[in-house]
């Protein structure tokens, strides 16, 4: 059974794209990103980063959640066939959008926009890719089951703060 698709939300002219990995149950219920506790920790993130909701694109590498197995899908990693069929949308996006910072949460959101790259040694730096700086960050939900992460991820939005004040000037 598919759930309730989640495209995104912001603003189309957003300086900073946000890339979490796929909804969970409480943005398949409401249709928006980032609206349970992982949410939560991102808003809190974004005023760290001097940055409000409405003022950035928040969107996923995965759209929905079809559930093929008898475990419910948003309880397992993205496979490979849903991120192909999400990728396009997603790079669509980013090609209206066309942000100057995007910011990856996760290992899935990381390997989607930087193949390869390993969210341990990249973290917190940002990688330039000629006019887009792409700036990886540990995903919220990772820091909320894993406490001691949280510094090290308030640490690293320091880089966002500075690179949005940067493109704010810019
Ligand atoms: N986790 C994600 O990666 N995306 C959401 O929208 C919510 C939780």
């Amino acid at each position: 059974m598919r759930e309730r698709a989640v495209p995104g939300e912001g603003s189309a002219t957003a300086l900073v794209v946000i890339i979490g990995e796929g909804p969970g149950r409480r943005e398949a219920e409401t249709g928006r990103p980032f609206v349970g506790r992982a949410g939560r920790l991102l808003d809190e993130l974004l005023r760290h980063a001097g940055l409000s909701r409405d003022e950035v694109y928040i969107t996923n590498v995965i759209k929905d959640r079809a559930a093929t197995s008898t475990v419910p899908a948003r309880d397992r990693p993205p496979s490979r066939s849903e991120v192909a069929a999400c990728l396009p949308w997603l790079h669509a996006q980013l090609d209206l959008i066309d942000p100057l910072i995007v910011v990856t949460l996760g290992r899935h959101s990381l390997e989607a926009l930087l193949p390869g790259a390993r969210i341990g040694d990249v973290h917190g730096r940002p990688q330039r890719q000629s006019a887009l700086v792409i700036l990886p960050l540990y995903h919220p939900s990772y820091a909320l089951h894993n406490p001691s992460v949280r510094p090290m991820l308030f640490r690293d939005v320091g880089a966002l703060r500075k690179l949005a004040a940067g493109a704010r000037g810019a």
